[in-house]
């Protein structure tokens, strides 16, 4: 049953051991022959083999780890620069440590979640990465190819909380993330406005480096602060209000 759950094509399942809430499978490639990534060329020539671990989806609270039998192959093509090759499987990236489909998760959750929170997820779910391992994936994804945004939203981005900021560009009728910058400085937002110049409405946070290079390249769009930053506006100008009122609502006037 639980062979039939894991089920990869192309897989043979050689053994299945449950130890302290894990399942180990032992797994290995049917297929008799694999292609040389270099000349393209086939080889049935086995060299060498060893194991490669793969995280894969956990089942029932149990981490699922796939030990799989990898061959390295002789390629046959004498004028071929790669001597050996290891097999490869659609199941997993070439040097990845987890399956394709585990690999899915940890790319759609580094997309919606912070590095953090992403962090805090992924061990829920018992894929566990680090807050920099969560930021890594979402910086590897491709991202949809850009349409003209007509409401744009420009904000802060946190590469590293507290230590490296970028730029992050949301196309607000879509609520889709568009662009990540490397920087928060005006002239990455400036290099990247003159390629989408048609933005009619800009929701972005305080910083006047925006502002500045909004004005600049899309002098036409209205800049407006979002339910955020206005509250944060609201909340510094009350601030401000009563510290200067201070003194007198002390003395009772
Ligand atoms: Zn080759």
């Amino acid at each position: 049953m639980i062979k039939r759950l894991i089920f990869l094509p192309g897989f043979r399942i050689d053994n299945i051991e449950h130890n302290n809430s894990s399942f180990y499978v032992f797994a290995s490639i049917k297929s008799k022959r694999s292609q040389c990534p270099v000349c393209g060329s086939f080889s049935t020539s086995v060299h060498d083999s060893y194991t490669r671990k793969l995280a894969d989806l956990s089942a029932f609270q149990n981490s699922t780890t796939i030990l799989l039998r990898t061959r390295k192959f002789k390629c046959k093509d004498s004028s071929c620069d790669r001597k050996v090759f290891s097999e490869q499987t659609p199941h997993t990236m070439r040097y990845s440590r987890r399956t394709a489909r585990a690999s899915s998760i940890l790319d759609t959750l580094s997309i919606e979640l912070t590095g953090k929170l992403g962090s805090l997820l992924s061990k829920q779910l018992l894929l566990p990465v680090s807050t920099s391992t969560v930021t890594r994936i979402a910086m590897k994804q491709k991202l949809p190819e850009v349409i003209q945004p007509i409401v744009l939203g420009v904000d802060d981005w946190a590469f590293r909380k507290g230590v490296n900021y970028g730029t992050i560009l949301i196309d607000m009728e879509t609520s889709r993330p568009i662009e990540l910058l490397a920087s928060r400085e005006r002239s990455d937002l400036k290099r990247w406005l003159k390629k989408y110049p048609n933005v009619k409405i800009v929701t972005r946070d305080r910083a006047s480096s925006y502002s500045s290079a909004i004005n600049e390249v899309c002098p036409d769009a209205i800049q407006v602060a979002d339910r955020f930053h206005l509250l944060m506006n609201l909340s510094d100008a009350l601030d401000k209000y009563f510290k200067s009122a201070q003194a007198g609502i002390r003395s009772g006037c």
